[in-house]
């Protein structure tokens, strides 16, 4: 690891400030310390955001929906009974995340913001493209766990679990930077690496996730997640679906069905939402969403397995609405 110079304010302004050339902010640190440790980031100063008073917990006021601060360690989440009442995809999304030691330690924002498990990428030894190399070495390599779907020039794919739930439930995420602050659809913070984009997400090196915002109306929706793994703990998906949907008159409406871990973004199954609208969600209905979600899937020579995995998954996350 190289040499680096810490700091932990009390105040955002003051962690704003600090946020400058080749500075990096760290939360819980369990994703970006291994990266560290591995000579994937090389940052001169780290920021520590915990110390920073108000980026921590949840709150719910009634019409305004819910807001949780992006410092909110991810197993106060996942264990709160009163968070699974009002966005149960949220709290099922994060059971079989990791471990219970980093979800103490991982931090809602630094999820959202963690790097792919590509192990070409999280090689030092290999330069792959999105490192600024020349060439993706898992498109004629070990892609068992890459992309089916939406790649360009990278195959890895997105690992949040939470990420998927979250834009299940049209979530936005709001940022601060030096040069002031934006909200954004959670769904566009994320960005398949392409042409001169070697990255994964869209937030700029001088911004902080302050916090995830779920509207009203989305928490409303009822909604389900699952989650296929290579076994049965510590193991990031091989598959995940978050769907939420309206039930009005016994027919679905407004429904969002995204998967996570088959594509470089958490992918939604636009086609599969439309062809939901207006119908109950009967076995045939299901079957024909999953079908749908899965029809555009291209996959690498190793990873064939994730189509009938994640048609799978879709139905099995859609019929549990009924
Ligand atoms: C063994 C293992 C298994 C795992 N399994 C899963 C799994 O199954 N599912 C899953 O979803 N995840 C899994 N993870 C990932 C884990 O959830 C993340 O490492 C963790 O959530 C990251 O949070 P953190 O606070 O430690 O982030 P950090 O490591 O501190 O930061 C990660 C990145 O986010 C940035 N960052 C953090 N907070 C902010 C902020 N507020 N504003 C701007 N930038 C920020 C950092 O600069 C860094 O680039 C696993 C990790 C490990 C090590």
């Amino acid at each position: 690891m190289s040499l680096f110079s810490y700091a932990r304010p009390r105040a955002l302004g003051e962690a704003l400030k600090l946020l400058r050339d080749n500075t990096v902010a760290i939360a819980g640190g369990t994703d970006l310390v291994t990266l560290m440790r591995h000579g994937l980031a090389r940052p001169e100063r780290l920021v520590d955001l915990t110390g920073i008073e108000g980026l921590r917990g949840w709150t719910r006021e009634k019409g305004k929906g819910l807001r949780i601060g992006a410092l909110t360690p991810l197993a106060d989440i996942e264990t709160s009974a009163q968070l699974r009442r009002v966005a149960p995809i949220i709290v099922e999304s994060l059971r079989d995340a990791a471990t219970p030691q980093i979800r103490n330690m991982g931090t809602v924002g630094g999820n959202l913001l963690q790097r792919n498990r590509c192990w070409y990428f999280r090689d030092e030894a290999y330069p792959c493209w999105l490192k600024g190399g020349v060439r993706c070495f898992a498109v004629d390599g070990d892609n068992r766990q890459h992309a089916i779907i939406g790649a360009e020039e990278c195959v890895a794919v997105a690992p949040s679990d939470l990420a998927p739930a979250l834009i299940a439930y049209d979530a936005t995420v709001s940022l601060s930077g030096a040069r002031g602050s934006r909200m954004m659809p959670l769904s566009d913070l994320y960005v398949t690496p392409r042409g001169r984009v070697r990255r994964e997400h869209a937030i700029t090196p001088d911004e902080l996730v302050l916090e995830v915002r779920v509207p009203e109306n989305a928490i409303a929706r009822r909604g389900a997640f699952e989650k296929a793994m290579e076994r049965k703990t510590w193991s990031f998906a091989l598959v995940s679906v978050a769907v939420s949907v309206k039930i009005i008159g016994g027919v679905a409406r407004d429904a969002r069905i995204v998967l996570g871990g088959v594509a470089p973004v958490p992918w939604r199954a636009r086609d599969a939402e439309k062809l939901l609208e207006g119908r109950g969600l009967d076995d045939a209905a299901c079957e024909a969403a999953a079908d749908t979600a899965l029809e555009k899937a291209e996959p690498l020579k190793d990873n064939g397995y994730k189509i009938p995995l994640a048609r799978e998954l879709v139905r099995r996350t859609l019929r549990r609405l009924t």
